[in-house]
């Protein structure tokens, strides 16, 4: 089912005390809002459980910002999708263009790490999104299109239907810059039409396609206002829990 969602990227921002106290001031403000969207948030993964137990009771959910694509073993460091799963979490970020960019993942690995995630019970929150130079050449569309395929074309249709998609322009993700909101609903709109043509009209139609880059207090009414925008990927602005929920309010 098609669902309002505002996800929280934290990245790789606070520690334990700031974390508690972000936290502590989302909860807050729950108790005096009535959010007309799903409210995700991640801490980094040493956080994960104690934050899950400040928000159990909330209507807040947890989402991970990356798991390993193996289901267990000898890979010192990594953190798996079943562990994850184990702590009370709902969600995992996968293919965010930082782990593109910063740790080498390609279309190819972040497909093997939607099968992982799924398999625990994990709902994926799948990044794409193209560099400056893409949208430069006009061919962000080919650009996107082909992300979603290679990561994502190789599930059946049960499978599909769990998955949200954030399209986040890498252009505009901590650079200020927003795509316009037209921008953004034509990127949308392709996005979905690309889904309906392999999985069909209702999964198409069932997608939840967030937006994130520099999506702010200022920007969030004009982006969510569009017919295929169905919330966002927030980075900087989730970590001011009144800017947060600005945002939130404005869905
Ligand atoms: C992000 O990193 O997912 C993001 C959208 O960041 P920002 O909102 O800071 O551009």
């Amino acid at each position: 089912m098609r669902k309002n969602i505002v996800a929280g990227n934290w990245k790789m921002n606070n520690d334990l005390t700031e974390a508690h106290q972000l936290t502590a001031q989302l909860v807050e403000k729950m108790k005096s809002n009535t959010p007309n969207c799903e409210i995700i948030i991640t801490p980094s993964y040493p956080f994960l459980e104690s934050i899950y137990r400040q928000i159990k009771e909330t209507k807040i959910c947890l989402a991970a910002q990356n798991c390993n694509e193996n289901e267990q073993g000898a890979f010192t460091g990594e953190v798996s999708a079943k562990m994850i799963k184990s702590i009370g979490v709902k969600y995992v970020i996968i293919g965010h263009s930082e782990r593109r960019m910063y740790f080498n993942e390609n279309n190819h690995l972040l497909a093997s790490k939607i099968n992982i995630a799924l398999h625990n019970q994990l709902i994926p929150i799948f990044c794409c999104g193209e560099p400056l130079e893409i949208r430069e050449s006009e061919t962000q569309n080919s650009y996107v299109c082909n992300q979603i395929e290679e990561s994502l074309f190789q599930l059946n249709e049960q499978d599909f239907s769990q998955i949200i998609i954030a399209y986040e322009p890498i252009w505009a993700i901590g650079t200020g810059k927003t795509a316009s909101s037209q921008q953004a609903q034509d990127m949308h709109k392709t996005i979905r039409d690309f889904v309906a043509q392999k999985y069909g009209s209702k999964i198409a139609s069932n997608l939840s396609i967030l937006y994130g880059g520099s999506c702010k207090p200022s920007n969030a009414l004009e982006l969510f206002s569009n017919p295929d925008v169905d919330g966002g990927l927030i980075g900087g602005a989730a970590l001011s829990a009144e800017d947060f929920f600005e945002i939130i309010n404005a869905i």
